[in-house]
């Protein structure tokens, strides 16, 4: 099946421009300067049905206005890769979307992994106890992230891989596999990593950070991995669009907001 990954935001938790900040990327006229917080979307054409299927990455803190901008109108699933601020802050904004998928078929399910579902439940209470009674509630459903997860005929693979002291999810899904908030991959990751055409790998800034990877060590893994084409995301205001770029090696390029990739799912 043929399907696009589609960059929603490519910035760092805080934002790029980053509030209060008056450096040259923060102030840039280029557009691919503007970053909104980390996440992703895939889009494909269901072949029995010929509707179009959405499956969300993360929904950070920009997710309403991200969706706005990519003009999504439904959403089958969302995935979450961990359970930090800039990853799960926009669920609620799912509401709309989740009554007309409650509508036509159920609750929009949201994989996670254990401490991610631990960390929802308590920040969203009034959505997942037992005793929620807000009638407008999102009408959604945490699921245990399994190793595999078939999502109306397409399937996508989690992926540990090491952020700071926690272990957390990438995923893969045919040719493409999406990882953010990487610190470390662990080797028996990089096997699930093969022969892909497009890998998405997070580069916060050149100078090291406890619990993400530098643009160094983010093209070694790049090499490793040997993508066709490796996209980074989840990038500081250290790293201009244009000027970054043209230091990259050839297979390597920032990501930037509202980037579409075709893929084969
Ligand atoms: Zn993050
Ligand atoms: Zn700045």
């Amino acid at each position: 099946m043929r399907g696009d990954l589609t960059f929603l935001g490519t910035g760092t938790s805080m934002g790029v421009p980053t509030l209060g900040c008056r450096c040259s990327v923060c102030t840039s006229a280029d557009p691919h300067d503007r970053r909104l917080r980390p996440s992703a979307v895939v889009r494909w054409r269901d072949e029995d049905s010929g509707r179009e299927r959405t499956v969300v990455i993360d929904t950070g803190p920009d997710f309403r206005e991200q969706a706005l901008r990519a003009g999504l109108t439904r959403v089958d699933a969302v995935l979450y890769t961990h359970s930090h601020a800039d990853h799960i802050l926009g669920m609620d904004d799912l509401r709309p979307l989740s009554f007309a998928a409650s509508r036509e078929g159920g609750p929009i399910p949201l994989y996670a992994g254990e401490e991610t579902m631990r960390v929802m439940t308590r920040i969203y209470d009034y959505t997942f106890s037992p005793h929620a009674t807000y009638p407008n509630r999102a009408r959604v459903e945490l699921r245990p992230l399994e190793e595999r997860t078939r999502i109306h005929g397409v399937e996508f693979q989690r992926v540990p891989v090491i952020h700071g002291d926690m272990e957390i999810f990438g995923f893969r899904f045919g040719n493409a596999a999406y990882l953010t908030d990487v610190s470390g991959i662990p080797d028996a990751s990089f096997d699930l990593l093969g022969g892909l055409d497009h890998l998405v790998l997070s580069a916060l800034r050149y100078k090291p950070h406890p619990s993400h990877a530098t643009v160094d060590q983010a093209i070694g893994w790049a090499r490793r991995a040997g993508a066709r084409q490796t996209w980074l995301t989840h990038i500081a205001h250290e790293l201009s669009h244009e000027g970054a770029n043209r230091a990259l090696p050839a297979g390597v390029q920032l990501a930037y907001d509202g980037l579409s990739v075709p893929v084969a799912l």
